[in-house]
């Protein structure tokens, strides 16, 4: 048995037809979990579905009336990325009831993973990138809404930048000051051939809720509204450097902020042989990045919620793998 909860419904699968996007993964990750007896049926708990009150903390009464009453202009419809359809609205309402459920068993087990979720490109006005609403911003919101929590963090790993997390949470931050980089590994020439631009790190005052993002900076989205930490890679990056600079990231976030609950979107395509993304983490390298994000989060006694957010591996079954990994990397950290 896991020391800690995994939530999970074979709705989550979202209904988008044929798609880069894999949504038969959650119920694949469900089932390898099982078969490979890394979890049993009792470690998995059920979501409800998010309240329409909760979604509103976070979204806009507007968009919140599109998306029930499917009135979504075509435009808003082609930024989202995947068909518009009210089983689609059920869907992303069940992640954010999933991740709602994820916050609070974490704040009392220490971390829970949502098999699902981490749709971190939803805006309060709109969504974009696959992600209709960002049950993320929304479990947050609910956690403090209901006096659980004050603060939060969100430790976002996808390759693609968090940007509807920093536009939620954008709170007062003041204007980023860009700190000293360390050098880009010489040993690796995709760094020079492709991008001679170093790493960058950028870094601003933040409110109630802290974000990171450590991503591709050639890749989606073009317009990356300021997290609190943003760490653009160049393209190629490979394990190491990558886990330095996370370890840079956590251990600057964590000087300034104090959080009572780390939120950790742990993407499964920094991969190198992912569709959507351009970075070069294998798969032991992205397992090691979980480590470290649990190892930081337990030194210091900081509960941990996670979601998936996005894996577009050539082969499904290493999107499911790197997704299973982050469970045992999980099971490592809180049984050592
Ligand atoms: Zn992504």
């Amino acid at each position: 048995m896991l020391p800690f909860k995994l939530v999970y419904s074979d709705d989550y699968y979202l209904p988008i037809g044929s798609h880069v996007f894999p949504a038969e993964k959650y119920k694949r990750i469900h089932d390898r979990l099982l078969a490979s007896g890394i979890a049993e049926p009792s470690d998995f708990v059920t979501p409800h579905s998010a309240t329409d009150e909760d979604v509103l903390l976070v979204h806009t009464p507007q968009y919140v009336k599109k998306l029930k009453t499917g009135t979504l202009s075509p435009r808003e419809q082609m930024e989202l990325e995947v068909p518009f359809s009210p089983a689609l609205v059920k869907a992303f309402w069940l992640a954010a009831g999933g991740s709602i459920l994820a916050a609070d068993y974490a704040l009392g087990d220490g971390v829970a993973i949502s098999i699902g979720g981490g749709f971190h490109h939803a805006f309060p006005d709109h969504g974009e990138g696959f992600c209709m609403i960002h049950d993320v911003a929304i479990a947050i919101r609910r956690m403090q809404r209901d006096g659980k929590i004050r603060r939060a963090m969100t430790v976002d790993c996808d390759v693609h930048q968090g940007n509807g997390t920093a536009a939620i949470f954008a709170g007062t931050r003041t204007a980023s000051e860009p700190l000293p980089s360390m050098p880009n590994s010489p040993m690796n020439p995709l760094h020079r051939a492709k991008t001679p631009a170093k790493t960058k790190m950028h870094t601003g005052h933040a409110g109630d809720v802290f974000t990171i993002s450590l991503h591709q900076e050639n890749n989606y989205p073009v317009w990356k509204p300021p997290s609190s930490i943003d760490i653009d890679l160049p393209d190629g990056i490979g394990d190491d450097d990558y886990l330095a600079w996370l370890d840079n990231a956590l251990s600057s976030g964590l000087r300034q902020f104090e959080p009572d609950l780390l939120c950790y979107i742990a993407g499964a395509d920094p991969y190198r042989e992912d569709q959507l993304g351009g970075l070069s983490l294998t798969i032991e390298g992205l397992k090691k990045r979980d480590e470290l994000v649990f190892r930081v989060a337990k030194t210091r006694g900081i509960p941990v919620m996670v979601t998936f957010a996005g894996g577009y591996a050539q082969n499904v079954e290493d999107t499911v793998t790197i997704h299973c990994n982050t469970i045992v990397a999980a099971k490592e950290v809180h049984t050592a």
